[in-house]
């Protein structure tokens, strides 16, 4: 028997590549050999990341690409055509890849971790008889709702294709996050077609999740009680960062990073600055977004806004709008394309971070002490919103006004809110420390990722 070699799949976009990376990190760290599987359009992204390089230890981590059936990055971005497009593609590329690595490598693939969003990998695994896990890079709220599917059917809340029947709050137990059921993180993705393939996947991995005893979360029993009170089979093992362990960033980031925003907050007074990103996928509308740079504006304070050189900028006139707003506010306002947002997140200059309240941001936010304004999108945005201002009381939503938008007035009284109400930042700190318990030597998440490390090394 040779030894254990394991294969990760991530589903295939930015808010996935980086946890499933950290967690291919952390195992590399206990002498396991990783081939990670990504499409070839990020591969081609990743392949010159220096930190990447860098990180892969000993040279325990090989860097594999397959297709995915996709043409780009936008393509990858579409939430519908993305899966749809995966699902086709990716299963036999997976499938040849292993016959491939099993005939010329003395290490043998050992076991299969894949990405909860992708329980194909799962069931390929149990057909070429290897050992699997899952890894869950969202909340374990929205693995519960998935779970829920069948009862919310058999309620009436959703139909069979997940249409909410009426709007409403629902509540899967005491102190999970109330969600809105028009925010179902498979109803929110702007059409029915989107609706339909995000339903029946989640429908899907929840089946496939059951060929494994191990469902792990990027979470941490003291974020979600409730939810892993819910689904005792879930174990977290988060948040893994790479600031958690070596105070540095993440790795597997498909674009450059501009680091000179480090020196800039380094000239900052502690607690000042208003730091904006919304994750990769998300966008604003044009409008929106200018509104967002007037409100930042207003608001008179240092800010360090992440517009990425996508959608966010082109949509318009925003890239001509984006230069003027530079000029306008000089050195007050530091504008980059992609931040080292973990690092970011460490210095002591930031006093919150405007987010869409993905999953990574939330943890990462939190991990750091940081209270967060919170302008959710879609998908599990808003379940993430509300554990932040509902469950956690470490941040506010900017609310939208009766034409469904975010005024400028809204975003500079809430970072006055926010930054001003010394609550916040007081729980924010307390949070982290209980978080940074979890994942030190001895923590529940440690433990945990220990116990797995020895199943894997069973092999
Ligand atoms: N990120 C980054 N620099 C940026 C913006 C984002 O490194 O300027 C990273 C961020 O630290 C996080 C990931 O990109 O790890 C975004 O994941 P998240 O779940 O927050 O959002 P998604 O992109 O999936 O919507």
């Amino acid at each position: 028997m040779g030894n254990p070699h394991v294969l990760v799949v991530p589903y295939p976009v930015q808010g996935h590549v980086i946890p499933l990376m950290e967690l291919a990190q952390c195992l590399a760290k206990y002498g396991i050999r990783i081939t990670f599987v990504n499409s070839e359009y990020n591969h081609e992204l990743l392949k010159n990341e220096s930190a990447l390089q860098a990180a892969n230890i000993g040279d325990r981590i090989r860097l594999v690409s397959i297709s995915d059936g996709l043409q780009s990055m936008e393509d990858g971005n579409q939430a519908g055509r993305a899966s749809g497009s995966i699902l086709r593609v990716m299963p036999g590329k997976v499938e040849e890849l292993i016959e491939r690595t099993n005939e010329s490598d003395s290490d043998k693939i050992s076991c299969i971790i894949a990405d909860q969003s992708i329980g194909w990998a799962l069931e390929l695994a149990e057909k070429k008889g290897i050992r699997r896990a899952a890894f869950c890079p969202a909340a374990a709220a929205l693995l519960v709702l998935g779970f829920s599917i069948p009862k919310l059917i058999e309620d009436g809340i959703i139909d069979e294709n997940g249409t909410p029947t009426k709007r409403q709050k629902i509540e899967l137990s005491a102190s999970m996050p109330l969600m809105d059921s028009a925010n179902f993180v498979w109803n929110c993705l702007g059409n029915m077609e989107a609706q339909k393939t995000i339903f029946g996947l989640m429908v899907r991995n929840n089946k496939s999740t059951k060929l494994t005893k191990w469902l792990l979360c990027n979470s941490a029993y003291d974020l979600e009680p409730s939810a892993f009170h819910m689904a005792p089979h879930i174990l977290p093992i988060g948040p893994l960062l790479a600031s958690n362990k070596l105070g540095g960033d993440s790795t597997g980031n498909f674009w450059a990073k501009d680091t000179t925003c480090l020196e800039w907050l380094d000239q900052q007074a502690p607690r000042s600055v208003i730091y904006v990103a919304f994750g990769s996928i998300a966008s604003l509308e044009p409008s929106q977004f200018k509104e967002l740079c007037v409100g930042l504006e207003l608001a008179s304070r240092p800010f360090l806004l992440v517009a990425r050189s996508d959608r966010m900028l082109t949509d318009g006139t925003n890239g001509e709008f984006v230069e003027e707003f530079k000029d306008r506010v000089g050195n007050r306002g530091k504008i980059v394309s992609w931040a080292p947002q973990q690092e970011v997140l460490g210095r002591s200059a930031v006093g919150c971070f405007l987010s869409h309240c993905g999953w990574n941001s939330t943890i990462e936010s939190v991990s750091n002490g940081v209270p967060l304004l919170c302008w959710p999108c879609f998908a599990d945005q808003f379940i993430n919103k509300s554990y932040i201002c509902d469950v956690w009381k470490v941040g506010l939503g900017l609310d939208k006004d009766e034409n469904d938008k975010v005024t400028r007035e809204e975003i500079k009284n809430k970072i006055e809110q926010i930054l001003e109400t010394k609550e916040f930042a007081a729980r924010a700190l307390d949070l982290k420390e209980k978080v940074m318990n979890c994942v030190k030597e001895g923590g529940s998440s440690h433990q945990n990722f220990l116990n797995f490390v020895d199943w894997i090394k069973m092999a």
